[in-house]
């Protein structure tokens, strides 16, 4: 085929595909224009998880009458006039893509009036060709209306997932808005229901309360501006939020948010300087809740590096990086209640252990290799010429085992026939749920427990999303769960595998692990959601085992058709053969 230029319109779906991601993207934008219109006010409406209409209105300073056409035109922008502005950006937006974006794959309409005009001006886009424009009546301030986003974009809408989900999102972006922007009222109205309101009242505590709830707001600790380890002058960085104290923790990261100079942003290695400062204050596999408003001069971050602007750059990130630590480290310290405790398996000395840990603590198990784990226990010495391998137990049933002990809390090590055994003791019992739950369901005889007291959930619009995505699935597995009317849920029977204290806890976990595993295809919800409570159920790394809770995990991994791995393929059993020990101690 010849070289071509696209035409417009397919260049436009193309470009507008990196910004407008889903629903949830198009009031990420619309918000953020709002706020540099310096709005004190900002509603947003929503219908059908935003797919149907998205409107949000402000009290910002309106756009003149005469440049509203252009405001739709690509990289047409009133924030930027100079490349050197780009060193400069105190604006949420400047790359003036927005509105084309949003118009090259919705209809979209505009009402807007500064407020020094008498007259607002309107003006409708359909496909990114303007249909309409006239003068009319309105508030000051700007009123943008998306309606039937993606519609002429298939292969975009494929992807859609359920309202109720994507309803979660914008809840998601509109209330991190709020967090950054304590100073500007917003509210949120889905399907006509009003499912968010920020006071507006410029305290950043009152917006987590309306965002968490109160009895999380409780649990959280302010981090002081001062930051304890002094920073280099002239970057103008300084660190301020909540972060919880240690009792209150969550099974992901999604409650770690970041804020740049008031624009919401994702960065791993900030979560991870976040997660080191609650270095062995928190159990395995747990995660904080915080807010952490970082601000610096603008000439110290890149804002530019992403269409979707989710992702900055930092002139000086190891810099940022300790200076979050610090601050958080800081707080925790000398704010929280808790002592901090030694954890067991800190002073593990085997090489690749604190790579392994690091791995758990950012929430990525599942990468551990079989030869990562394997290579935990290789003898630190001479393992090269001891050509004996180390390896996941040969044969697929397990022999008959003694158990002899537990290391760091988490393994057991175990005497058999030949050998040496030493078992996971989380991913073993995850093994041993799992194989329990397949055979309940496919006999259809789910053993479920009823709750003395039936259990309410209150979820967030996100988690209600999973919910309902998966309630047959969840029906059917035991757990006996009745809509309440809106976010709220009445449980009233769980699965027996699932003995947990918290029930409302584990279910919200085990909720947050089905989002996590992102768009199972419908005939494996089941399979997913059996992994998700299994995960959920399992003995914990870190937990102390009776001699006979020892063996009778061993017992029942015996039992077990596939007890090797773990249901996510992770090895239970590494076996360190009699053949291997004599030549590793030197007796061959
Ligand atoms: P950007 O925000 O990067 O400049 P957009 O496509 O989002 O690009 O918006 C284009 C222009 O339209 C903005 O620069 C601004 O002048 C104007 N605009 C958009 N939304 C609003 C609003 N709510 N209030 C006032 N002006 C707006
Ligand atoms: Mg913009």
């Amino acid at each position: 085929m010849p070289i071509r230029v696209l035409p417009a319109e397919v260049a436009g779906k193309i470009a507008a595909g990196e910004v407008v991601e889903r629903p949830a993207s198009v009031v990420k934008e619309l918000v953020e224009n709002s706020i540099d219109a310096g709005a004190s006010e900002i509603r947003v409406e929503i219908r059908e998880g935003g797919r149907r209409l998205i409107q949000v209105a402000d009290d910002g300073c309106g756009i003149p009458g005469d440049e509203l056409p252009l405001a739709f035109a690509r990289h047409a922008t009133s924030k930027l006039t100079d490349v050197v502005d780009l060193d400069q950006i105190a604006t949420l937006g400047f790359r003036g893509e927005a509105l084309a974006s949003i118009a090259a794959v919705s209809q979209v309409s505009v009402l807007t009036r500064p407020r020094e005009q008498r007259l607002g001006q309107y003006i409708r886009v359909d496909g990114g060709q303007i249909v309409r424009q006239e003068a009319r009546g309105g508030a000051a301030g700007t009123i943008i209306t998306v309606e039937n986003l993606f519609q002429n974009v298939p292969a975009r809408l494929k992807f859609l997932r359920r309202p109720q989900t994507e309803a979660g999102h914008i809840h998601d972006t509109v209330t991190h808005y709020a967090l950054a922007y304590p100073e500007v009222r917003f509210s949120l109205t889905t399907d006509s229901r009003a499912t968010f309101q920020s006071s507006g009242s410029g305290n950043l505590y009152d917006v987590l309360i309306t965002v968490y709830g109160l009895e999380v707001a409780e649990k959280m600790l302010k981090i002081e501006t001062e930051d304890p380890g002094g920073t280099p002058s002239g970057t103008g960085l300084r660190i301020a939020g909540f972060t919880s104290s240690p009792s209150l923790h969550r099974a992901n990261r999604r409650y770690l948010s970041f804020f740049v100079n008031r624009r919401w942003i994702q960065d791993r290695s900030l979560a991870y300087a976040v997660a080191q400062a609650y270095h062995t204050l928190l159990p395995v596999g747990r995660h904080p809740l915080a807010v952490i408003l970082i601000d610096m001069e603008p000439s110290e971050v890149d804002v530019n590096v992403h269409p979707t602007k989710r992702e900055v750059k930092f002139r000086r990130s190891q810099t940022v990086f300790s200076a979050v630590q610090r601050s958080v480290r800081h707080t925790l310290v000398e704010r929280s209640p808790v002592p901090p405790m030694p954890h067991a398996a800190r002073t593990w000395p085997t090489p690749g252990w604190e790579r392994h840990q690091a791995l758990i603590a950012a929430g990525k198990e599942e990468s551990i290799s079989t030869q990562m784990a394997m290579d935990l226990y290789r003898p630190l010495e001479g393992q090269a010429q001891s050509g004996g391998e180390l390896q996941p137990v040969g044969p697929v049933r397990l022999p008959l085992l003694r158990v002899v002990g537990q290391v760091g809390q988490t393994y057991i090590i175990a005497e058999g026939p030949q050998g040496m055994y030493l078992i996971d003791q989380h991913a073993a019992h995850e093994r041993v749920l799992y194989e329990q739950m397949m055979a309940e369901q496919s006999e259809a005889s789910v053993a479920t427990q009823s709750l003395l007291e039936p259990v309410t959930l209150d979820l967030d619009p996100l988690l209600t999303g999973i919910l309902e995505e998966y309630l047959e699935a969840l029906q059917r597995m035991g757990f006996a769960l009745e809509s309440f009317g809106g976010t709220t849920f009445l449980l009233r029977a769980v699965p027996s595998v699932l003995n947990a204290p918290d029930t409302r806890a584990a279910v919200v976990d085990i909720l947050e692990l089905l989002r996590q595993g992102d768009d199972p295809l419908a005939e494996q919800a089941e399979e997913h959601l059996i992994a998700a409570v299994c995960k959920r159920a399992a003995i914990k790394a870190g937990q102390t085992l009776s001699q006979e809770e020892m063996q009778q995990l061993i017992r029942r991994l015996e039992q077990c058709e596939s007890p090797r791995t773990c249901p996510h393929g992770r090895p239970t059993v590494l076996h360190f053969s009699v053949e291997q020990l004599e030549k590793e101690f030197g007796r061959r």
